[in-house]
Order: structure tokens, then C-alpha cells, then sequence
């Protein structure tokens, strides 16, 4: 039917008026959607699509192992292979048996060669005859003599009467075999180790602090991992961070009735750290506050014996470029390049977050972050500190490879 020209003229203009309102309150399938109080969660299954109005997909929503977006995204790439500077790797596990026969050494160094590490530190953890073992088969090695450094262990089990002056002694034995710091010191310190009555052994406990005065008198850095993430301490709920690590190692939760909690935890590391204010602290992992750097700064402000390492932790650095690139700068001297667990291709990652400014990439972990991360481009001082001259600073023992 046409209308009358006029009719017309007074009617379109009103239909495509009212069009946006309409569009507006009823995007295409709102009919299907949900609306929620101000402020409320959208039911499980369904997003919001406009404000408090949640939908659920017309298609099966895939879960979360199988969701893996082509990134779009058109930016610069700048892989880096090898370190802008020879690295002191401070938080080196080779393992396998890569430091035992000249033949698995020279693979260990060409692998260093490649990713221009300097030194490793081999932070295993061993002490007594086995350390004695690793450093002569290192000695022996005319390519990893002045390569590979290993640090000493602490068998914190049974403290009790007597234990502080075994434990000296052992360390004094260590270091004459060649040792150049202790650690790793592992999170069972805290978490499971029990003292000689059958208590657990708290990481403040005095009977620990004879020998961490030994370290300082021994000038042996002190290298310590205390607790994990703290979302392994939380419900694995669908709000957890770490929901994907936790389901596939369900092993690594810590429930609350047989752990003590992380700010427990913490609570005690710091107060060890603050009653040894003469030995040289280095606490793995960035403290597992690497994703709360406010916090971090706090502690290493009030305790200037306290440094950190960047372990495992890249996830945390590289999705908070900005912040992390001002906290690495305030304290430069303070932190140390180590990357954990050794496989040679993850290294580039943690050069590629250090030295450019790259948008949106990823992670080498997917169950770690599954965001993406932003380099922060630091400067070259502050590079140069990170990599080796803070480790090379603290430790005497190390070689000195620039
Ligand atoms: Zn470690």
C-alpha cells in the first residue's frame, strides 16, 4: 500500500528515530538474555552483553583448553635468541645429569653459548660428598670450569640441641669444596619440615639464626624459596587464577588444615629476614609478590639485606609492563636474572620481556597465564645489573665472565 506523500514524510523520519532506542534496549537476541541487579555476576554460561543484560552463546562454548584465538593483532616482533648481555642464570636447576661427565658439560655450555649465559648457578641443593662430586667433575671440564658455579644445601630436618653447629660445620666443609652461596632453600622450609620434637620448623625459628650468621661471616649468599603463588591456597573455584595449573596438578594445593597459610608463611620469612639484617638475603621467585610489586617494595625498602630474583615469575612481570619496568628500576640493584626449571628454548622469553618493547605475545606456560605479555624495554644499566653484576656483586665466588 503506498502512503500519502505527506503521511510518509511525517512517518519514516519517526521510524528511523526510534530505530537506535530500539537497537539500544534490544540488541539481536535479547530475548534470550538475562538482566541482573546492578552490579550482580552473570549467571554461569552467559556473558554480559550490554549493561546487566547477559546472554548465553547461540554455539557450545569451548573450554578453556580448546579457545585458542588467532591474535590479529599487527605489531612489531623482535625475538631475542640470546641475551643482550653474558647472564648469570642464579636460579639454575640443569639436572639429568648435566653436570656429571664432560660430555653432558660441554652440552650444558654450548647451550649457554647460544643464549649468551655467562654462569650458571646450579642451585640444587646439594652438600657433603655429592657437592664434592659435581664441582670435580666441573673442574674437570677445561669449557665449564669458569662456566657453572653450585650451591650448597642445609638439611634443616631434626633441629634441635646440636643442630646449628652440625649444620656450621657442614657449610664450613662446603665452602672449602668450592660452594659459593646456599640454596635453593626449598619451600618445605615453612611448609613440612619438622624439628627434632616433632614440631614443624618455622622458617623464624632462632635455632636457624646461628647459621644464618655463619653465611654472612662466610659471605655466602642465601638463596630462598619460601612458599608458591597464593592462589594455591584458595578454593579451585572459577575466580581462581590459577584454576588450570591447580586442576592439572591437583598436588599443589595446600589445604588449610594440613598447611600453615601463606601470610603465615610470610609472616615468617620476613621475620627471619629481619633478624638477620647481616646476612644477604636472595628470595626466589620475587617473593611470590610479583603480583603485588606495592607489597615487594615495601619489604625490600624496610630491609635493605633482601634481594629477589625473577624466577618463574615472567607471567607476573610481563602483564604489568609498566609497573614491573619502575619497580626493576627502583631497585636495580636489587634483583637478580635466574630462571628455574632449565629448558634452553624458554630463556629468549624472559630476554624478549627484559629487553624490548613488543606488545601481546605469549607466555611459554599456557597454564600459567593465559594472557598475553608487553616488554618493558629496560635500560641497559639496569639490565646490565639484572643479568649479572648484582649476582657477580653478592657472590665472590662467581666467576667474573665481563
Ligand atoms: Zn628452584
Amino acid at each position: 500500500m503506498r502512503l500519502p506523500t505527506a503521511l510518509a514524510r511525517r512517518a519514516i523520519p519517526a521510524l528511523f528515530a526510534a530505530l537506535p532506542v530500539v537497537v539500544a534496549a534490544q540488541p539481536p537476541g535479547a530475548s534470550r538474555a538475562t538482566r541482573v541487579e546492578p552490579g550482580a555476576a552473570c549467571p554461569a554460561g552467559t556473558t554480559e552483553i550490554r549493561p546487566n543484560l547477559c546472554q548465553a552463546p547461540e554455539l557450545p562454548a569451548p573450554s578453556i583448553l580448546d579457545y585458542r584465538p588467532r591474535s590479529t593483532l599487527v605489531t612489531a616482533e623482535h625475538k631475542v635468541p640470546r641475551a643482550k648481555y653474558a647472564a648469570v642464570d642464579f636460579h639454575g636447576h640443569p639436572t639429568g645429569g648435566a653436570l656429571d661427565t664432560p660430555e653432558a658439560l660441554a652440552r650444558l655450555v654450548a647451550q649457554m653459548d647460544s643464549l649468551n649465559l655467562g654462569v650458571m648457578v646450579a642451585a640444587n641443593n646439594v652438600s657433603g660428598d655429592a657437592l664434592k662430586r659435581t664441582i670435580a667433575s666441573i673442574q674437570a671440564s677445561p669449557v665449564a670450569r669458569n662456566r657453572v658455579r653450585v650451591l650448597t644445601g642445609i638439611d634443616f630436618r631434626n633441629v634441635g640441641p646440636g643442630w646449628a653447629e652440625k649444620a656450621i660445620a657442614q657449610l664450613e666443609a662446603d665452602v672449602a669444596a668450592g660452594a659459593v652461596g646456599v640454596g635453593e632453600i626449598g619451600k618445605g622450609l615453612g611448609l613440612s619440615i619438622k624439628k627434632a620434637d616433632g614440631s614443624r620448623l618455622r622458617i623464624d625459628d632462632p635455632a636457624l639464626d646461628p647459621v644464618w650468621a655463619a653465611c654472612a661471616r662466610l659471605k655466602l649468599p642465601v638463596f630462598i624459596h619460601t612458599a608458591d603463588p597464593q592462589e594455591f591456597w584458595q578454593p579451585i573455584d572459577y575466580q581462581n587464577e590459577r584454576w588450570l595449573e591447580l586442576a592439572l596438578f591437583p598436588g599443589r594445593r595446600y589445604p588449610a588444615d594440613q598447611f600453615p597459610s601463606f601470610e603465615e608463611l610470610m609472616t615468617e620469612r620476613d621475620a627471619m629476614l629481619r633478624r638477620n639484617p647481616k646476612t644477604t638475603f636472595v628470595i626466589a621467585h620475587m617473593g611470590w609478590h610479583a603480583n603485588d610489586l606495592p607489597r615487594l617494595a615495601k619489604l625490600m625498602t624496610a630491609l635493605p639485606n633482601v634481594h629477589t630474583e625473577v624466577g618463574a615469575v615472567l607471567y607476573d612481570l610481563g602483564r604489568q609492563p609498566r609497573a614491573a619496568r619502575d619497580f626493576l628500576v627502583r631497585f636495580q640493584d636489587r634483583v637478580l636474572f635466574g630462571k628455574d626449571s632449565y629448558q634452553p628454548e624458554e630463556y629468549p622469553y624472559y630476554w624478549r620481556v627484559f629487553e624490548t618493547r613488543d606488545d601481546y605475545f605469549d607466555y611459554y606456560r599456557p597454564y600459567h597465564a593465559f594472557w598475553k605479555l608487553y616488554g618493558l624495554d629496560l635500560p641497559d644499566a639496569t639490565l646490565r645489573k639484572l643479568y649479572y653484576e648484582n649476582a657477580q656483586r653478592i657472590t665472590p665466588g662467581l666467576p667474573r665472565t665481563k
